[in-house]
Parts: structure tokens; C-alpha cells; sequence
């Protein structure tokens, strides 16, 4: 399970070299981050972990990995010259066509002659004297800059299960974030897969179309609705090019910079049989309609969350032939929509196949153990050619955590983020962290994912253009804003967090 990237040639002594800027990361952040750091004049250096551009579209390669972001509003809006050359084949974009968007944009603006790859960084520290980070690599080169941005992705720090004996099996094992770069044949192999979350929900429903047998272990369901993919034809290309400024100006006025807005609706204002019809076409639709585009009270209003989640578990009942099997699949210990729903293409159908079997972990057969062979539940063991660990990410801070962040007076990020709470302003500085600067960093907004990362960028340059011009080398967020701006983050997120037992589907 390495990158099979690796192969890199590295320098036999360590050295050190100046720059204005370092980035850490070379996806979507780090290659805008980069593009506008070079407009500023300042000398810049990309540092990523991996062997090319990308970031989540280079690392996840596992089979049915794809945008749920509608691909016409996913791509970068900085440049109009990009956004018209580029033709999306398909409404939500498969990874091998994201990872080919990306790497145009690298060739288009020769974006690689600034970027080290194979070298993940593992300290930083700031020096007060120098007024300057110090960047530190897996191999001990080291590079000195005033400004050090972080593009490191909220997904991109894999996690493992903690399950007794996983070093053990005998057969091929795979993370879907560390997918290797040759295709995996899984055909008349035996499969097991661990998790059931957004990227089992996608890789689930293609495994099982060669797979001999896939056994699917389940902790907990995740709601998941339709994605409705198509292919776009050259024409509606055209058509949405033609449209792009009015596309991205409506996304900037949304909630989540989706296309798809809350209806102003509320959930109880309709009749039942409007209501009924209303998320029956949002079912119908593509795209994550059904979640953000929904009546403006489905999350707020447990009444109105439980009727939503009722309207889906029904959904869910009648694709899934089995009773027991459907009931295993719908989750009733959160609501429709208080965390991320993944969208899914034939996800709940692959569960009507002879060769997929669903194992519940939590009331059925908690796993025991990975063995050579397989998995050993507390009732049998399987057997399986290959393994896959769907087991998520360390999301957010993950990426933070595995770097040795020293700032004023040598203290610890892991100290000031106590317990993992990290402690921000905008999500997008640190106090006693000078100069350090977060793209899409923790308590910042995500949605739609590109329009945040160009929201952080364009403003961290602003700023850093603005301290070039008042010649500034030096900022740091006050205490009391960091603490006023977590507060303010916390505080929303508690109604969502503090009470998500209670958003519970009555199944009924
Ligand atoms: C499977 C999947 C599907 C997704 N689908 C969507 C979608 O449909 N819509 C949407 O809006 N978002 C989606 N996302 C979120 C996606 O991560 C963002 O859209 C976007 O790609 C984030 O870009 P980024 O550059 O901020 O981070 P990333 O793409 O994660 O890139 C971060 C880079 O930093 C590098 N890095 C991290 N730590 C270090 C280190 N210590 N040293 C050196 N390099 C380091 C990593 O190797 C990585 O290449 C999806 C995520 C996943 C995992």
C-alpha cells in the first residue's frame, strides 16, 4: 500500500535553500496558491508527498472515484481562458478526467519548475530572529521562507482500522486514498471491503460488477442518494461555457457555493402530497439537490428532518429486495443530511446481487481479527483475495498532526490545539504561529470545495500583497480574535453536533 510513485531521486547530502513562500501541498490549494504567489513577484517552492500534481484526484484512484460536485462548477473561475478550453465529458467528472484537468493546468501554466515532489514535509519551525519558517523534509533537506502556506488538504491523511492482525493478510490490501497507479482486476477474486462510507459507496457498486464475491462489513449507514451521471455532449458543453460567468456568480450566492440552493420553503408549510412530490423530483435529479437544495427547515426542525429521513429510508426499501438487508442500510442513529451525504450510483442495487453480502459488525458479528486469510468475525471467518480498508480519513487536522509545528518560542500547534481543537482565526491563521498561513485550514467553510480554496487564496495573497506594500514581513493573529472567531465557529456547529442522537428516522 505505498505510493507507487516512490522512485524519486533525492540528493545524498541535505541541504538548504531560501524562498519567499513555501506551500506544502500540491493539489487544487497548492497549485492556485503557487500560480498567485508568482504574480506577487515572490520566489515560491511547492513541497508534495506525492509524485505529481493533484492532491485527493492523484491519491484516490480506486474504481467509481468521482466529483459529487457538478464538474461545470468544480473547475478553477480564476481564468477564463482555462474554463473555456476545457471540456468536462461528464456531468460529475470521473478521477482520471479531474486528474487530466489538473495536470493541464500544470502544463498551461508550468507550475511543475516550482514544485518538489516525493517530499513530504515533516517540521516546521519558526525562527523569531530570522523571522522565517524553517521546513524540514522526510529526507532532512531543509528550505527557509517568510510565508509558509499550508495546502494540505482536509482528506488527504488516509486512516487504517485498528483491527488485531492487519499487518498479517496473506492477500493484496488497499486504501482507497493510496490506490495504486495500475488498475486492480478484481475479477472472480474474492473481495472484502471495510466501511461503508462516501467511497465504499461509490467503489461498492463497480467491484461487485467482476468481483466473484464481495462481502461488504458494516459498523454504521451513511445516507446516500442518486447521483444521476451523464455524459455531456459537445453541444451542452458549448452552451455551458457560454454561461460560466452567470454559473459561478450564482454559486457565489449560494449556501454552499452548489448550484443547488435551500428551497425557502418550509418543510410543514405544504401539503403531504406536495411535500411527497417535491422530494420525489429532487430524487429524480442529479446532484446533491435532495441534500442542499432541500425545504429550508430539514435540518433545523427535527419533525421536519424526520420526514425527510422517512421519505428516504422509503426510498431505500424499495431498491433493496431484501427487508432485512434494506434495514441494515438505512441508518437510524443520525437524520438525512446532518453530516455530508454521498451520492451513489447503484450503490443500494449491488446489495440485490448474488455475489455481494452485507455483514453487520456492530449487532451481528463484531470483526475479531485479520488473518491470513481474511476477516474473522465473532461468528465465522472469510476468506479473501483482496482487502480493502474504506476506512476514511484523519479529515481536517489530520494533515497538521503529522507535522512538527513549532512557532513563536518554540511552542507546539499540538499544545495550542488542545485535544485536537485547533484554535484559528478565519480558519486561516494561528496565534504565536506568524506568518503561517492555512488554506481551507480547520473552522473554515467547504461546500463546493474549489470556490473556498479560491476564497482562502485570493484573500491570503491579498494580504500578503498588502504587507509587501507596506513593507510588513510579519503577522500573527491577536488572542482575542482567535478566541472570538472559535467561539463563533463552535457555537454554530452545536445545534448540528450537541444534538445529532436526536435527528433520528423514525423508519416508519
Ligand atoms: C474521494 C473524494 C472525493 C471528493 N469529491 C469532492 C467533490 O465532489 N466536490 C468537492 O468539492 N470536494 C470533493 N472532495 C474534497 C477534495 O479534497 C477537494 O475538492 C479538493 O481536492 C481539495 O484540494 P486541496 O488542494 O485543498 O487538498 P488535496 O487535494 O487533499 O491536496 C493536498 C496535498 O497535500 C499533500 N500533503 C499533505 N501533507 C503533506 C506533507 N506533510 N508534505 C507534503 N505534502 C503534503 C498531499 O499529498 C496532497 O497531495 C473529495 C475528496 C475525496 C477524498
Amino acid at each position: 500500500m505505498n505510493d507507487s510513485s516512490v522512485g524519486a531521486v533525492r540528493p545524498s547530502a541535505t541541504r538548504t535553500t531560501d524562498f519567499d513562500a513555501i506551500v506544502i501541498g500540491a493539489g487544487i490549494s497548492g497549485m492556485f496558491m503557487l500560480y498567485r504567489l508568482r504574480e506577487l513577484g515572490l520566489t515560491t517552492r511547492v513541497f508534495e508527498a506525492g509524485s505529481d500534481v493533484g492532491g485527493t484526484w492523484y491519491w484516490n484512484r480506486y474504481p467509481g472515484a468521482r466529483f459529487d460536485s457538478e464538474s461545470w462548477t468544480y473547475g478553477y473561475s480564476f481564468s477564463n481562458e482555462l474554463l473555456q478550453e476545457w471540456d468536462w465529458k461528464e456531468q460529475f467528472s470521473p478521477q482520471p478526467d479531474t486528474l487530466a484537468y489538473l495536470n493541464h493546468l500544470a502544463d498551461k501554466f508550468d507550475l511543475r519548475r516550482d514544485m518538489q515532489f516525493c517530499s513530504r514535509v515533516k517540521c516546521a519551525a519558526w525562527d523569531e530572529a530570522k523571522t522565517a519558517w524553517t521546513v524540514t523534509l522526510e529526507d532532512g533537506n531543509r528550505a527557509n521562507s517568510t510565508f509558509l502556506f499550508t495546502a494540505m488538504g482536509v482528506l488527504s491523511t488516509p486512516t487504517l482500522p485498528k483491527i488485531a492482525g492487519r499487518e498479517s493478510f496473506a492477500g493484496q490490501a488497499y486504501h482507497p486514498g493510496l490506490w495504486p497507479h495500475t488498475p486492480v482486476d478484481f475479477t472472480g477474486k474474492r473481495v472484502g471491503i471495510i466501511g461503508t462510507g462516501a467511497t465504499a459507496i461509490q467503489a461498492i457498486p463497480e467491484i461487485a460488477k467482476t468481483a466473484k464475491q464481495l462481502t461488504v462489513f458494516q459498523r454504521r449507514p451513511n445516507w446516500a442518494a442518486p447521483l444521476h451521471n451523464a455524459k455531456i455532449s459537445k453541444s451542452e458543453m458549448e452552451e455551458l461555457e457560454s454561461r460560466y460567468d452567470e454559473i459561478y456568480a450564482h454559486c457565489r450566492t449560494t449556501v454552499t457555493s452548489f448550484i443547488h440552493n435551500a428551497d425557502p420553503r418550509a418543510t410543514f408549510d405544504v401539503s403531504p402530497q406536495e411535500r411527497e412530490a417535491f422530494w420525489e423530483k429532487l430524487y429524480a435529479e442529479p446532484g446533491f439537490g435532495i441534500w442542499v437544495g432541500n425545504f429550508r427547515d430539514s435540518y433545523i426542525y427535527e419533525k421536519a428532518n424526520a420526514e425527510l429521513s422517512a421519505f428516504v429510508a422509503r426510498k431505500i426499501r424499495g431498491r433493496v429486495k431484501d427487508p432485512k438487508v434494506a434495514e441494515l442500510l438505512i441508518p437510524k442513529d443520525h437524520g438525512f443530511g446532518t453530516r455530508r451525504v454521498p451520492l451513489e450510483s447503484s450503490y443500494f442495487e449491488a446489495y440485490n446481487r448474488d455475489n455481494v453480502l452485507l455483514v453487520d459488525v456492530i449487532k451481528d458479528q463484531p470483526i475479531e481479527c485479520i488473518t491470513p486469510k481474511g476477516v474473522k468475525t465473532a461468528k465465522q471467518e472469510y476468506e479473501f483475495d483482496i482487502l480493502i480498508y474504506a476506512t476514511g480519513f484523519d479529515g481536517v487536522t489530520g494533515a497538521f498532526d503529522r507535522i512538527d509545528f513549532r512557532g513563536a518560542d518554540g511552542v507546539r500547534l499540538k499544545d495550542v490545539w488542545l485535544d485536537g481543537q485547533p484554535r484559528t482565526f478565519l480558519g486561516m491563521l494561528a496565534e504565536r504561529f506568524p506568518n503561517l498561513l492555512m488554506v481551507l485550514g480547520p473552522h473554515t467553510a467547504r461546500g463546493n470545495v474549489p470556490h473556498a480554496i479560491e476564497h482562502c487564496v485570493e484573500w491570503q495573497t491579498g494580504l500578503v500583497g498588502f504587507m509587501l506594500e507596506h513593507g510588513y514581513n510579519r503577522v500573527e493573529p491577536k488572542p482575542e480574535h482567535v478566541a472570538e472567531w472559535t467561539k463563533t465557529v463552535l457555537k454554530i456547529s452545536e445545534p448540528l453536533f450537541g444534538s445529532e442522537s436526536r435527528f433520528v428516522a423514525n423508519g416508519s
